[in-house]
């Protein structure tokens, strides 16, 4: 299998990176290279840079009903392939296939499609001042965008972010993470068969130090829109800030989960179980700090502890799968760790905290680990500041309200919460206090692709989604014509 080289996509061809060097693509759930990945450099940017401002000028004239055609055309084929790409995320990520093929693929085509049709709905503003002049906004493509995206949803993230740009008619220099190189490789040929111009779209595969380091600083790339980590972040915004460069940064999360005593308790157990452990922790999204009512603690924790233990451990593979393997050695590393220093910190392993039996022959090796319920630690340690990205959960109790809303704020992130209750004033009350670019309430990941996206405080910088990415990808002018 390590035959398959995953090249990098410049100028409508896939091409051997310029160094010729790879890196092993390793599989998760078995801990074994399965294919390799272009280890590019800066010189295979600027390759892709020049591919990119080439194409530019044809693209940015082809009119909005015709990209529009364009990206139906790849979302259909990303349906076509959903099979295909459900399984090659599957093996890439660690992920369980079933989620791929319902969450992540066609999520990556509901990106193309939603992106396709808003480019036909945009309006442009015009006002009127007094009887001096008539001024109106062009809205124009700015360029070349640099997309930089995570391991955690790779298709997902990457098409988030490539459908806008597209939309918009800028042209693009994209790079997944060297960890899940896989479907943005597939993504490539499915835009090439779609029969998108050669240099619109171009992926350059490779490490964050060499390629992603390499498009922040570009000179040429105006834009960047980048997902990951924080200390990264910080990094691509150093760079970028230098050059004036237009940034949105979707970062890390440490997202409260609040259920009040009078929630619907099987609801709120179900859906805190998902945002604890869904991709076995590795959302942004999920609940990592779970506060849980005085008066119903002791029943919840006990459900809840219930449920997660029933979850079923296995090869990412076998259709039952609930809960995949850790994406790297590094990252299951990093989650022991913190596991580790719960108990130090004076937390209880109330369930998991090991790597588990392997769940069958193939998977000896893979990357493991149990979902992990820790009880008794004081809300402000670092294991209920820092962010751990992986089956790890911290439940407390809480007597008030005001208590509450004091220990969701009181962290450095700010990306999403979700708060459990049936009392709507309480809700609305509690949603406008919470420091979270995302508020759910009686639910958790229910995303509509209209609404803004984006942290707080250390979450982020800048929003996507909806009308908020079709601004981030055009320059506004303005015109004013004197009467
Ligand atoms: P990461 O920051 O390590 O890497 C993200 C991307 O940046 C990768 O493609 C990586 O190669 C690249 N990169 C690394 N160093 C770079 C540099 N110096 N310059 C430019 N690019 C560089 O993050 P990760 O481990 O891949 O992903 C997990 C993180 O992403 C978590 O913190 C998670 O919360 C965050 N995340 C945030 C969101 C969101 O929407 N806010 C969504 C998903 C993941």
């Amino acid at each position: 299998m390590t035959e398959i080289r995953i090249r990098n996509f410049i100028n409508g061809q896939f091409v051997e990176p310029l160094s010729a060097q790879y890196l092993d693509n390793i599989e998760p759930a078995t801990g074994e290279p399965y294919s390799q990945v272009a280890d590019s450099d800066e010189h295979d940017v600027d390759a892709a840079v020049a591919a990119a401002e080439e194409a530019f000028g044809e693209w940015s004239r082809v009119a909005a009903n015709e990209r529009a055609k364009l990206l139906l055309r790849i979302a259909d084929l990303i349906d076509r392939d959903l099979e295909k790409l459900a399984r090659a995320e599957s093996i890439d990520t660690g992920k369980p296939i079933t989620l791929s093929r319902t969450l992540d693929i066609p999520r990556a085509a509901a990106n193309f499609r939603f992106f396709a049709t808003a480019i036909l709905h945009v309006q442009n503003e015009a006002h009127v001042t007094d009887n001096l002049a008539l001024n109106y906004t062009l809205r124009q493509p700015r360029g070349i965008a640099g997309l930089i995206s995570p391991w955690n949803l790779p298709l997902y993230l990457l098409s988030w972010k490539i459908a806008p740009a597209l939309a918009c008619a800028n042209t693009i220099v994209a790079k997944p993470s060297e960890l899940t190189p896989m479907t943005a490789f597939m993504l490539c040929e499915l835009a090439h068969e779609a029969g998108l111009p050669p240099g619109v779209l171009n992926v350059v595969q490779g490490t964050g130090p060499r390629v992603g380091a390499a498009i922040t600083a570009h000179p040429k790339i105006n834009t960047i829109s980048f997902t990951g980590g924080t200390v990264t972040g910080r990094k691509v915004a150093e760079a970028g800030a230098a050059l004036f460069k237009k940034i949105s940064l979707e970062l890390g999360g440490k997202n409260p989960t609040i259920v009040f005593a009078d929630a619907d308790l099987n609801a709120a157990l179900s859906g805190s179980v998902r945002a604890s452990f869904a991709n076995q922790g590795q959302v942004c999204l999920c609940g990592s700090r779970l506060y849980v009512e005085r008066a119903i603690y002791d029943e919840f924790v006990h459900g809840f502890i219930d449920k997660a233990s029933k979850l079923k451990q296995g090869d990412p593979l076998d259709e039952s799968t609930e809960q995949g393997a850790i994406v790297s050695k590094t990252q299951l590393e990093k989650i022991r760790f913190y596991v580790d220093l719960a108990q130090r910190e004076g937390g209880n392993i109330a369930l998991g905290g090991a790597a588990p039996e392997p769940p069958n022959a193939r998977c000896r090796d893979g990357f493991f680990f149990q979902p992990t319920v820790i009880t008794g630690l004081p809300p402000s340690c670092r294991t209920n500041s820092e962010e751990i990205f992986g089956p790890v959960v911290s439940i407390m109790p809480f007597e008030s309200e005001e208590e509450v809303v004091s220990y969701a704020n009181d962290c450095e992130y700010g990306l999403s919460s979700s708060i459990w209750t049936q009392n709507l004033n309480r809700a609305h009350r509690i949603a406008e206090q919470i420091h979270a670019g995302t508020v759910w309430i009686n639910c958790w990941l229910l995303r509509d692709l209209r609404v803004p996206f984006g942290g707080m405080k250390q979450s982020g910088v800048g929003r996507e989604g909806g009308e908020e990415a079709l601004r981030f990808f055009t320059e506004a002018k303005n015109v004013c014509i004197a009467k």
